[in-house]
């Protein structure tokens, strides 16, 4: 493969926009598949305006197309089957498999000696009592298995009277519609890890972020995380990739909780097969982003180190915005901030950009992050 290859992606929001900017500068060109028009993607390479399984749009996307990515983890598997047989999809469709449905997406990780909450299934509104108690009693998240994101599709449940509101609820839901409950897990951290392979099996790991979510959405990233424990989530980043024959970024999200002598333990929570919300901070922060190490990946080039920019004195952070954009020059006038919007329309509970912040310690990247959201308020 050379470098100057086209790349197609399904899905046009924002993360392949960003895809698409990383990889000018390697020379490569891009195109998508998207349905709604003027896509944060459509405003920066051409788009195919079609349903993500649209057989026609598809073959278009496929035709010229040296390697096919997507940047949502809810392509149709069988849709990213067929293409595969044209041209190379990565990641291999089998990581979208795992990681589109909680029930499997926990099974496997337990299967590779990762420990996940203690979990169990609910078919319907009859078998919610019996799975809670299979976990551990309350409190508890019952979550749907397929198409939840951002804390959608969840519910905590604490008393009786929140299961039999949950149990009102199935009821009103799809026959069909799968759920899990998980244990709730009192974790000291939310810590993720952005890992990579390539096609050569060469693996890559950036630092632990340590992420902070408000209403299931992540609001706020900081690298390095203190103290943590780096070895182990490389180690399960390390089985779930090389498990997978994946190529490309993955990161997957973990709580962090402290036993009684001291050590850390890392749960897993989900995975995502694709570029991540909380590996944006690499843009600003990092040697290579998380974008150009995708397409550095899945194009069989070899990766990019993946040092915090500044090495052993290097810190970032990254504030989602969430809802409304700010002023840009209330924003660009803090010393080492970088603002990314997506070119999306504001609505409540919407990502429509994020701010990333490099500093040589600890304390001034603090002292941004306060300016950073004193701005936004
Ligand atoms: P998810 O969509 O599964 O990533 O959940 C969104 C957020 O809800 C997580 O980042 C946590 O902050 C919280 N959450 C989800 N599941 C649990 C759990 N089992 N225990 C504690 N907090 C949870």
């Amino acid at each position: 493969m050379t470098s100057l290859m086209h790349i197609g992606i399904i899905g046009g929001g924002q993360l392949g926009r960003m895809l698409a900017l990383a990889g000018y500068p390697l020379g490569f060109t891009f195109r998508c598949i998207e349905p709604a028009a003027n896509s944060p993607m459509g405003q920066v390479a051409p788009q195919i305006l079609a349903p993500y399984d649209d057989a026609a749009g598809l073959a278009e996307l496929a035709r010229d197309a040296d390697v096919i990515t997507y940047e949502f983890e809810n392509v149709p598997v069988h849709t990213a089957r067929q293409l595969a047989q044209r041209v190379p999809v990565y990641p291999p469709p089998q990581a979208l498999e795992v990681s589109q449905d909680r029930w499997h997406e926990k099974s496997f990780f337990r299967q590779h000696d990762i420990p996940t909450p203690a979990f169990a299934q609910v078919n319907h509104a009859g078998d919610l009592a019996a799975a809670i108690e299979q976990i551990g009693g309350l409190p508890c998240v019952l979550k749907t298995r397929r198409l939840g994101y951002d804390g959608k599709g969840q519910w905590v449940l604490r008393s009786v009277a929140d299961v039999a509101a949950a149990g009102d609820e199935l009821r009103q839901q799809p026959a069909a519609t799968g759920y899990i409950v998980e244990a709730w897990v009192p974790f000291a951290r939310e810590l993720s890890i952005l890992a990579v392979r390539g096609t050569t099996g060469e693996l890559a790991f950036y630092p632990l972020t340590e992420n902070t979510h408000r209403e299931g959405i992540l609001r706020l990233s900081i690298v390095p995380a203190a103290r943590a424990p780096e070895a182990l989530a490389q180690t399960y980043a390390a089985r779930v990739l090389n498990a997978l024959n994946y190529v490309g970024v993955l990161a997957i999200e973990f709580f962090e909780r402290i036993d009684g002598d001291g050590h850390a333990q890392l749960i897993a929570n989900e995975m995502a097969p694709r570029v991540h919300n909380s590996g944006h901070w690499t843009q600003d922060g990092a040697a290579t982003s998380q974008f150009e190490n995708h397409l550095r990946a899945i194009t069989g080039l070899p990766l990019g180190a993946t040092d915090v920019r500044g090495g052993d004195r290097g810190h970032a952070a990254m504030v989602n915005l969430i809802g409304t954009t700010p002023a840009p020059s209330a924003i660009l006038k803090i010393p080492d901030a970088h603002l990314h919007l997506y070119g999306k329309a504001a609505r409540p509970g919407r990502k429509l950009g994020h701010i990333n912040m490099v500093a040589d310690t600890a304390h001034s990247l603090h002292e941004r992050i306060v300016l950073v959201q004193a701005a936004l308020t």
